[in-house]
């Protein structure tokens, strides 16, 4: 799977719908301090199901919603949409069978998300699913480095570091349904 395009409509500074094309195997994003180039990066982290605000750089998950502007008023709903290209059929199941790939993630400021792949309403884990143990997993992301983050690798106790290697290795995946069924 690749990604090549990321769509915001409502998510931090992004009030109005934008498509941003990846094309090519690298992109960089330039601007000047405060452009949102980071909120970009918010944003994908964000559609992949992230739950804890604080990773997105707020104080409560409502914050990543447009919250006006001197010009603007703010608007009731974020959402985020990213294209992967799968011609290599590479995601996992029954996705496997589509060429192309969308998954979105739509939030409301009753605190409601909604998540979708290829525009069909699914569970969050569903979404997750698709994701995890690609280096893109949730918790143990590591396909987005960020500052502080390899010192933080660095640094890490033998069982953060652990699910670094688990992420990797694909193990995540198995683990995060285990978890599951015996919550159950
Ligand atoms: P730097 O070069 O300093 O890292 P940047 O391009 O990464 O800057 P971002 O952190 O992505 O900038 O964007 C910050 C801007 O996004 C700020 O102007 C902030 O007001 C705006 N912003 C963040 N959340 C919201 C929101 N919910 N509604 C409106 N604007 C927001
Ligand atoms: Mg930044």
């Amino acid at each position: 799977m690749r990604l090549t395009a990321i769509k915001l409509a409502g998510f931090k500074s992004f009030v109005d719908p934008t498509h941003i094309p990846i094309i090519g195997q690298m992109v960089g994003v330039v601007g000047p301090n405060g452009c949102g180039k980071s909120n970009v990066i918010d944003a994908v982290r964000w559609v992949l199901g992230e739950s804890q605000a604080k990773q997105l750089r707020g104080a409560n998950m409502a914050d990543v919603i447009f919250n006006g502007s001197t010009t603007r008023k703010a608007v009731s709903r974020a959402s985020v949409e990213l294209t992967f290209d799968n011609t290599d059929a590479t995601a996992p199941g029954q996705w496997a069978q589509y060429a192309e790939i969308s998954v979105k993630r739509i939030l409301t400021r009753n605190g409601e998300s909604s998540y979708y792949i290829n525009n069909t309403h699914v569970r969050r884990r569903d979404l997750v699913d698709i994701f995890l143990g690609t280096g893109l997993g949730t918790k143990t992301s590591y396909a987005i480095i960020e500052q502080g983050m390899i010192s933080r690798i660095i640094e890490a106790k033998p069982e953060e570091l652990r699910g670094f290697l688990e992420e990797a290795a694909g193990i995540s995946k198995y683990k995060e349904r285990r978890r599951e069924t015996e919550s159950r």
